[in-house]
């Protein structure tokens, strides 16, 4: 999934940022509240990792502008503030989980996960498509039963098109779920992912609407 990280520590930024890329999401990283804003006016998120302490102003405001225009995308607050008051303040902004500095990463994951899934309303945690069984909690493909040794960007390819079963999804979409501003994508990145995925999850799991798009079928 995309993801806007706003953090002003270069240290904990590229930690979050590369631990967020391990786990195969796009990071687009802002240092302060100006950049965010223009960020969630012209893209869509999966969801937000957001400083309060910044430059230039509290992290509360991108936070508040996201809810009053409408936007249900999940945030999760990081900051060292820890005192009662704070974590009340950012909850009633809209918030859906605080994490106090210093965390970890992989926590971090755990709880983007979590609120994503009932952003979702996706309680379910296993997709199923044909013989693919794809566990969100897990982060784990099953092909005929067997755990697939899949990479994160692959992971990723399969969330989004399991997510969207037997809905077209373009090639633009799968880049703008993987990838953040500043990657450089090579051309056939994409359709190296599908093939790899075919490989290892059947020839069949994928159809391929050429030059439209890609597609998984509920029933494989
Ligand atoms: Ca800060």
């Amino acid at each position: 999934m995309r993801i806007l990280l706003i953090e002003d520590d270069e240290m904990l930024g590229e930690a979050v940022r590369d631990g967020l890329a391990q786990e195969g999401h796009a990071v687009d990283w802002v240092r302060d509240c100006a950049a965010a804003l223009g960020a969630v006016a012209s893209w869509s998120f999966g969801a937000l990792v957001l400083d309060l302490g910044l430059p230039d102003g509290d992290g509360l405001g991108v936070l508040r502008w996201l809810r009053q225009n409408g936007r249900g995308t999940p945030v999760v607050i990081v900051t060292a503030r820890d005192r009662i008051g704070d974590r009340i303040a950012g909850l009633d902004a809209g918030a859906d989980d605080y994490l106090i500095k210093p965390f970890d990463i992989e926590e971090l994951g755990a709880r983007l996960r979590a609120i994503t899934r009932r952003a979702d309303g996706c309680t379910d945690t296993l997709l199923t498509a044909g013989e693919v069984v794809l566990d969100l909690r897990q982060r784990m493909v099953r092909y005929q039963g067997t755990p697939a040794a899949l990479t994160a960007r692959e992971y990723a390819v399969a969330e989004l098109l399991m997510r969207r079963a037997g809905c077209l999804v373009t090639r633009a979409e799968i880049e703008e779920e993987l990838y953040g501003f500043d990657d450089q994508i090579a051309s056939n990145a994409i359709e190296v992912h599908i093939h790899n995925l075919r490989r290892k999850l059947g020839p069949g799991f994928i159809t391929n609407l050429k030059g439209r798009g890609y597609r998984v079928d509920n029933a494989g």
